[in-house]
């Protein structure tokens, strides 16, 4: 173990977890500095919104803090059963159901949905908890260049026929790269060779779609859709995870899904707040408007200094580096003149790739952009 965290260290790839001294907001304290913080997934700046921190303390007063016991013993609460209906209502899907993290979603999604003598078929870029809930599902598993209908489709001609159900896993907006998933390609994919089609909608709930409903919603695909994970931990400012779709899907991983079924349920205050944060989505569309306007200004201004930022078309703005050690010195750089977003290198990016993930929130202004693009185009050669 030694040799290899030496070896990461050589090779600019060392991680660490910094200590952050104030709540997640587009302000914070790190290491001792108030810096403008360009990097979290809290889109909607609803982590420390009042109206939801006053909404979970409320939940606390009533329902305390553990749940106690997982969700089949004694841990579903009537907060519970109404954010899962919240939540399939919000889909648009017959059923919903929460899970304790994002991860767990997909876990147990692509559980239900593909075994043994079944095919998965993902995006190459897709999240890790796609990818390894694929490996875990015991489905022959096989990944397409990122975005590229045709290599998915010479998969589908190859494999499809000897699998008895066919899955076709993806993030919707792809959280490295801000980039969407050709949904409506993949939809027409899916109809011609009988597969089906999950999508993750982790960094796009909340945030794409007139009503904030997700990628499906923008691209107008929603009713090609079979099954959607997501989580409540980005835009939704909380911590959880849900699966939409059909009630026999949601009844199988009440039935089935083991990182369901043997974990403790997520409190109740963490309902509290997704709810809270779901009425925030509902009534204030303008941060959802703002966030994605803020991105684009980012954009133009990265653009006219030379830079480039892949095929961003999101709240998540990736500034492309290359070598992991220069990605390093741009971020330490931009620390200096008081903005925060740390490096993203190797294993999470591809390797020559690694990037400054710049992501907007509600709560970000016009200044903020214009401080991070000039002091961009100042730091990168
Ligand atoms: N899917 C995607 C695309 C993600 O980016 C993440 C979190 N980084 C997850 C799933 C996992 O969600 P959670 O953090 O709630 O476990």
């Amino acid at each position: 173990m030694q040799e290899a965290l030496e070896r990461l260290d050589r090779a600019d790839l060392l991680r660490r977890a910094v200590e952050v001294a104030s709540p997640c907001g587009p302000r914070m304290t790190v290491e001792g500095r108030q810096v403008t913080c360009l990097c979290t997934n809290d889109y909607l700046s609803l982590a420390g919104d009042p109206v939801v921190r006053a909404a979970v303390v409320a939940a606390v007063e009533k329902w305390g803090v553990g749940a106690g016991a997982s969700r089949l013993i004694s841990g579903t609460t009537g907060l519970h059963a109404q954010l899962e209906r919240r939540l399939a209502e919000f889909k648009g899907a017959p059923a919903a159901v929460v899970t304790s993290t994002g991860w767990m979603a997909n876990r147990v999604a692509i559980g239900a949905l593909a075994g043994p003598g079944d095919l998965i078929l993902c995006d190459k870029l897709s999240h890790a908890s796609i990818i390894d809930a694929a490996l875990c599902s015991g489905a022959r598993t096989r990944t397409f260049a990122h975005g590229n209908t045709a290599r998915l489709e010479a998969l589908l001609r190859r494999h499809r026929a000897r699998a008895r159900r066919c899955l076709i896993a993806t993030d919707s907006l792809f959280s490295m790269d801000g980039d969407l998933a050709p949904l409506g390609e993949l939809v027409e994919l899916k109809k011609r060779y009988d597969a089906q089609v999950l999508i993750d909608e982790a960094h796009a709930t909340g945030v794409l779609g007139r009503m904030g409903r997700g990628a499906a919603e923008l691209l107008g695909v929603e009713g090609g859709i079979d099954a959607t994970a997501g989580t409540l931990s980005k835009a939704l400012g909380a911590l959880g995870g849900f699966v939409t779709g059909p009630e026999v899907l949601v009844e199988t991983i009440r039935n089935t899904g083991r990182a369901f079924i043997y974990t403790t349920a997520p409190p109740a205050l963490l309902c509290a707040a997704v709810l809270a944060g779901l009425d925030i989505v509902a009534d204030q569309p303008h941060r959802r408007k703002h966030v994605l306007e803020l991105a684009e200004q980012l954009r133009v201004r990265l653009h006219a200094a030379g830079l480039k930022t892949g095929n961003s078309v999101s709240q998540i703005v990736p500034v492309m580096i290359g070598p992991a050690a220069e990605a390093l010195r741009v971020s330490r750089e931009l620390f200096d003149r008081g903005l925060f977003v740390p490096a993203i290198r190797p294993p999470t990016v591809p390797h020559g790739t690694s990037r400054l993930r710049v992501s907007l929130c509600a709560g970000h202004s016009g200044d903020d952009v214009a401080r991070m693009a000039d002091a961009l185009s100042e730091i990168v050669a």
